[in-house]
């Protein structure tokens, strides 16, 4: 079997996380830490807070920034119904900005347009999610600017994007952003079993969620309410958090996957440049890649001509399943999901990234897969596709 996507673990990943299990701490103790450093230096953010998964790092970023009921949270629909849910989470309202044909990321003209209309109707965002989808980062330049003429706050989804970069830059340095999150999910670049992680340059921010991930308690002198001098007050619940703790185990793994990050990335674009050269007769579309980006190829989506092609997107997704080659969709709008659709959401919202759901399979691509097994799925892609 071909997965789309699947981790690379080692000799020393397996050790790193043996040698937690043989010591004193297998949670709060000193490799969560250690890997927020790792993370943090390696894209250059100051702050970084490790939680239990990307989608927690997507609640408490939003909880940092305030967000509550009667705000708006807008993301893109071709994305993890995760980059939307956290909205929802905080009482706020979420809405979807359509996507650009090529990058398949958030389209910043489309977002401009639909940010003049909100600001006469009285309902800007007050955060705002680009997807850096399958790895490429969003014309994050574009929306910095757009935030501080309409006044909101950005979070970056990087679930899909750590070890890419962006104008020459490491995506997660939140240049452009008050907040960047990645995944450690099996299937993304590094992985830490569960894992995520929030990066940004704003201490408070840092603070905030560093509270918000363990159950609002501080142990900070300077943060906690007097009490009578002769009682023990080591720490102090302040707020509502959470228990959404990284354990060590998980940590070390992500520590020593992390020395694995640029040869990961390396053998991606490997992959993709191999595909790209292989691929280019088919009549499919190749992920286009803008020249401010280095991607890291979480996926190789390819968009099906289906105009030539003589077969449904379901016939061939079956076709290459049958071969034991697991293609994926990514993403089925959020927006078409029943539980938004409940909502009041429908069909047609947004017409780009609908159109691209019904054309794009995401084909295998993970750095374990060797040259054999891409030929494999490129002359299974062939017969099935015909060509
Ligand atoms: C995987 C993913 C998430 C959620 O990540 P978890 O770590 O599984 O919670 C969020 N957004 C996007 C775009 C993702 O791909």
């Amino acid at each position: 079997m071909i997965p789309y996507g699947r981790q690379l673990i080692d000799k020393d990943d397996i050790d790193a996380v043996i040698s937690v299990l043989k010591s004193n701490f297998l949670t709060q103790g000193p490799m969560v830490p250690k890997f927020e450093d790792v993370v943090s230096s390696h894209v250059g953010a100051k702050y970084s807070v490790a939680v239990n998964n990307a989608t927690s790092a997507l609640h408490i970023a939003c909880l940092a920034l305030e967000l509550g009921p009667g705000d708006w949270l807008w993301t893109v629909p071709n994305t993890f119904v995760a980059s939307a849910n956290c909205a929802l989470y905080c009482g706020a309202k979420v809405d979807f900005v359509d996507i650009d044909d090529r990058t398949y990321n958030m389209c910043s003209k489309t977002l401009e347009k639909k940010l003049k209309n909100a600001q006469e109707l009285g309902k800007l965002p007050k955060i705002v999610i680009p997807v850096h989808f399958s790895g490429q980062s969003c014309d994050m330049q574009r929306i910095h600017e757009l935030s501080n003429i309409y006044g909101f706050k950005i979070i970056e989804d990087a679930s899909h994007a750590i070890g890419g970069k962006y104008q020459n830059q490491w995506v997660g340095n939140c240049r452009y952003s008050d907040i960047t999150i990645f995944s450690f999910h099996p299937v993304k670049i590094v992985t830490t079993g569960e894992g995520g992680m929030a990066l940004t340059n704003n201490k408070v921010l840092s603070n905030r969620m560093l509270k918000y991930r363990s159950h609002g308690i501080t142990s900070d002198k300077s943060e906690m309410q007097s009490r009578p001098k002769n009682e023990i007050w080591n720490y102090q619940q302040i707020q509502l958090g959470f228990n959404y703790r990284m354990t060590d185990i998980q940590a070390a793994l992500g520590v020593s996957q992390m020395n694995h990050l640029n040869a990961f990335i390396t053998r991606r674009n490997e992959i993709a440049t191999r595909y790209d050269r292989l691929l280019n007769d088919l009549p499919i579309g190749l992920p286009w890649q803008h020249q401010d980006s280095y991607s890291s190829y979480h996926l190789y989506p390819i968009r099906l001509d289906l105009s030539v092609i003589e077969k449904t997107q379901q016939q061939v997704y079956e076709a290459l399943h049958r071969m034991k080659i697991m293609v994926n969709l990514h993403y089925i709008p959020v927006y078409l999901q029943p539980y938004y659709e409940r909502m009041g959401f429908n069909s047609g919202y947004c017409p780009i990234a609908e159109q691209y759901y019904k054309e794009t399979l995401s084909i295998p691509m993970y750095p374990s897969m060797t040259n054999k097994q891409q030929d494999y799925v490129i002359n299974n892609l062939r017969r099935v596709i015909g060509s």
